[in-house]
């Protein structure tokens, strides 16, 4: 069997070769002004934006573990200032999902899974002596509602967030693409 890599080479020469890149032609910019940040799980790969009718080109979309902002001034929640300051956005949303993998992450089982992998015990102990809390970072989420709003929070709430940009958060149903609202960004601008 060929390895991924080959495999995944392979098909981009026939992609080019065949000009199926022109059904995805558009522009830098988007069409529709918003920053998606979803969850990065399978399922919403193409469902995410295909849900709401988005196409190629429509919207900046980011995907994290749980669609979740783990650091302030990390490199998601730069991107997400980039797309609002120097790209055309002006709102954003968040979108999280039931069934959600990182939501019932916790650092236990991660960390075990680690070592099985050759992370050593030293390793981990001495991450935890330079303050790095593995047991925060590996946990989930214990209600996605809470941490959708936690999310929406912490980019409305962002110092080098402008204060007219509406910051959405809602839940998709990754079995049948059904979004519900949790939090109207236009409620709060
Ligand atoms: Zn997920």
């Amino acid at each position: 069997m060929k390895p991924l890599l080959q495999e995944l080479l392979d098909y981009n020469k026939h992609f080019v070769t065949n000009q199926e890149y022109e059904q995805f032609k558009t522009t830098k910019s988007p069409d529709k002004k918003l920053v998606l940040l979803s969850c990065m799980d399978t399922r919403l790969t193409e469902m995410a934006t295909k849900a709401m009718g988005l196409k190629n080109g429509d919207v900046k979309h980011l995907m994290t573990a749980g669609g979740i902002i783990s650091h302030p001034m990390g490199s998601t929640m730069r991107s997400i200032l980039i797309a609002i300051h120097m790209l055309g956005t002006d709102e954003v949303m968040v979108m999280e999902h039931h069934d959600c993998g990182f939501g019932a992450l916790r650092p236990g089982p991660m960390i075990d899974a680690m070592k099985k992998r050759g992370i050593s015990e030293e390793v981990i102990e001495t991450l935890r002596f330079t303050g790095v809390d593995l047991d925060e970072w590996f946990y989930g989420y214990d209600n996605i509602y809470d941490s959708v709003r936690e999310n929406v929070d912490k980019i409305k709430n962002h110092p080098l967030m402008p204060k007219d940009v509406a910051v959405h958060g809602v839940i998709i149903e990754p079995d049948n693409g059904e979004i519900e609202l949790v939090v109207n960004g236009y409620d709060h601008i």
